[in-house]
């Protein structure tokens, strides 16, 4: 085999994340090499809500600082990426059985507005009105139609454009490209990849996402580890219109999202527990039961069946290992590195789209203790 060769950031994995980083280890001016296993955003970072938001269900778990951190990352990526990101207003039909009583969803919004600083602003929808907002709605014991301002975006285009941005700062991204293992020889990384090549690097960054523990175990000396659960999300692309971004209660009381997406209906998502090769992940029997029963109580008139599916979504939360509900498990992105003061490897664990760019920015900060920063980066400053 031909010599090495050398470069001062590897990067495993192509999500939203693995590209964040390329970015800014790349603006900061190191030698940066992503490889991705299948194509950029094929995973998680293509099977999400499609989101920009600071997560109004997060409220009823206390998470305020994410929830802050990531309005404000909204609010710069309106700025950064307009032909990517937009706001939107999104309603919540409010009915008098939901689990959530009018007066509630409307002080969750003040403090979602409060949060955003007076960026996300809320409404109540007088009821002549109802119909018009939302065509085909079902308005039967609807006692309330809030809405309230957040964003949008195309994530895998997201992520895309993240990558563009990353290679137009000079980083190498190799699709479909395995990381097979590494070891510590001397200063250096000493990493096999699939097709045959090898590389040493100064630093590791472990962002393949849900695959985040089975990449560790092929690195050595092992590095820590965080114990995390898998959940699994599913979203249906539905042969329906859809005339507005809609938040509604499902039977169970989890909440669900129905969006316009591609001249249909996105409707989802659901939380299960995964286990097993995330390369597997489906959707399963009773998801798509639930997904389609709670489309078809909120829009009775013009109901789906199996047969009106045009494509199924399902992506993988990783969270941390937690005793009670996912609904409850934190958010938050959690970095694990092998030393705070000098790290050579650092993996990523969960997260949230939004927020990928701050987080990113972190890791950069972390890569700057052993590899100072070559040139002053900002990626608060770069478009995409
Ligand atoms: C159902 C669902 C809905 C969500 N909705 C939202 C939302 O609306 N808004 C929001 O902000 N967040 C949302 N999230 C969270 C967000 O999608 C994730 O936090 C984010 O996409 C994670 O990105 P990632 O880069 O860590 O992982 P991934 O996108 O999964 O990327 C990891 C990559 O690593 C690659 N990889 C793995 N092993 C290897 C290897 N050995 N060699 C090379 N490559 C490898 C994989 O192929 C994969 O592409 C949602 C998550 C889920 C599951």
């Amino acid at each position: 085999m031909p010599e090495p060769i050398e470069v001062d950031v590897l990067i495993i994995g192509g999500g939203i994340y693995g590209v964040g980083i390329a970015q800014a280890a790349a603006s900061a001016g190191h030698s940066v090499l992503l490889v991705e296993q299948q194509s950029i955003a094929s995973a998680t970072s293509g099977n999400s809500t499609k989101l920009i938001h600071g997560g109004l269900r997060y409220l009823e778990s206390m998470q305020l600082g994410l929830v802050y951190e990531a309005l404000h990352e909204r609010e710069l990526l309106f700025k950064l990426a307009p032909g990517l990101v937009s706001r939107e207003w999104f309603y919540i039909p409010v009915y008098r059985y939901n689990r959530r009583p009018a007066w509630l969803v409307k002080l969750g919004l003040m403090l979602y507005q409060a949060l955003s600083l007076g960026r996300s602003r809320f409404r109540s929808i007088p009821r002549n009105q109802w119909h018009k907002c939302i065509p085909g709605l079902n308005t039967d014991r609807m006692t309330a139609l809030l809405a309230y301002e957040d964003g949008a975006t195309d994530d895998a285009e997201l992520t895309r454009a993240v990558a563009a941005s990353a290679k137009q700062l000079g980083a190498e991204i190799h699709q479909h490209t395995s990381f097979v293992s590494a070891r510590r020889v001397g200063d250096f990384w000493l990493a096999q990849l699939s097709p045959a090549a090898e590389f040493k690097a100064t630093i590791l960054i472990n962002a393949a996402g849900p695959w985040v523990n089975a990449v560790r175990e092929q690195i050595t000396p092992a590095p820590p580890k965080r114990d995390i659960q898998l959940v699994q999300g599913a979203h249906l692309h539905l042969n329906r219109p859809c005339h507005a971004f809609v938040y509604v209660e499902s039977e169970d009381g989890r909440v669900m999202f129905f969006r316009p997406w591609q001249h249909g209906t996105l409707a989802g998502t659901t939380e299960t527990d995964f286990s097993g090769d995330p390369a597997a992940v489906h959707a399963s029997e009773d998801e798509v039961v639930a997904i389609l029963a709670t489309y078809n109580r909120y829009f009775p008139e013009n109901p789906c069946r199996e047969s009106d599916i045009l494509k199924q979504y399902c992506g993988i939360r990783v969270l941390p290992q937690h005793p009670g509900s996912a609904f409850s498990a934190s958010r938050h992105t959690m970095i694990v590195c092998d030393d705070e003061a000098r790290p050579d490897y650092i993996a990523l664990y969960g997260g949230k789209l939004t927020t990928y760019r701050k987080e990113s920015e972190k890791v950069a900060q972390l890569i700057a203790r052993s590899l100072p920063a070559k040139l002053r980066a900002d990626t608060r400053h770069i478009k995409l």
